[in-house]
């Protein structure tokens, strides 16, 4: 579990916002619709892990999926942020991957239940060490690249976000009061799949931004 944010120290560690579908290709390939606004989603703090550290897949179940994400960190709180100044709000970013039970999120959606218990347990948020926003000239044009044991299984951009930074910061801040330290995982490109007991995970943002290697072990 982490006690405070890689590389940003002076951030508490607060709400973590996920936003879901918020590519076009990973919405097709789970054949989801494509959604007019962003669906949004917390996960409890708890499921925070770092750099080499060990997601844990639960006992009865025997895969999780990755998803790759550019994690944004809140450095400027408020409410009703506009769009043209919300990059101003953002203290870095970083790689995480947004781990889910695939199959029980499916479960989930069926029942048109939330879907925290797919995606929210223990170690089920790896965050990568984040790059302070000044060193990334253009947040809406960074790959996102993510390899299972060496194979590429994720290779994207955030140029193909339907929701892109400034406008998920401006939307969530609508509903709610941002804070420092908050977090949003901000959707996954196309080419999830699953992680399995003994599987090392490697996922970088941009050219070495930000990179993040996790290893995987089944509960019994
Ligand atoms: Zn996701």
């Amino acid at each position: 579990m982490l006690t405070s944010l890689p590389r940003l120290p002076h951030l508490p560690i607060g709400t973590i916002f996920c936003i879901g579908r918020n590519f076009a290709e990973h919405a097709k390939e789970l054949n989801n619709p494509i959604p007019g606004n962003p669906i949004v989603f917390t996960k409890p703090t708890t499921a925070l892990i770092g750099n080499e550290e060990t997601v844990e897949i639960p006992a009865g179940t025997s895969e999780l999926h990755h998803e790759a994400e550019m994690v944004v960190a809140i450095g400027k709180g408020g409410r009703h942020i506009a769009r043209k100044d919300a990059l101003t709000h953002v203290a870095g970013y970083a790689i995480g991957i947004d781990v889910t039970d695939r199959a029980l999120q499916s479960a989930l959606k069926e029942k048109a239940h939330p879907w925290v218990l797919a995606k929210g347990l223990d170690t089920f948020a790896p965050l990568g060490e984040f790059v302070p926003a000044s060193l990334v000239t253009d947040p809406t044009n960074v790959d996102i690249k993510l390899t299972v044991n060496g194979e590429i299984r994720q290779l994207g951009n955030t140029k193909d976000m339907l929701f892109p930074v400034d406008d998920l910061i401006a939307r969530l801040s609508t509903f709610f009061t941002l804070r420092p330290g908050d977090l949003i995982y901000t959707g996954t490109p196309a080419g999830v799949g699953p992680m399995r007991n003994g599987d090392i995970v490697e996922t970088t943002l941009g050219e070495n931004l930000s990179q993040l290697r996790v290893n995987v072990r089944q509960l019994s």
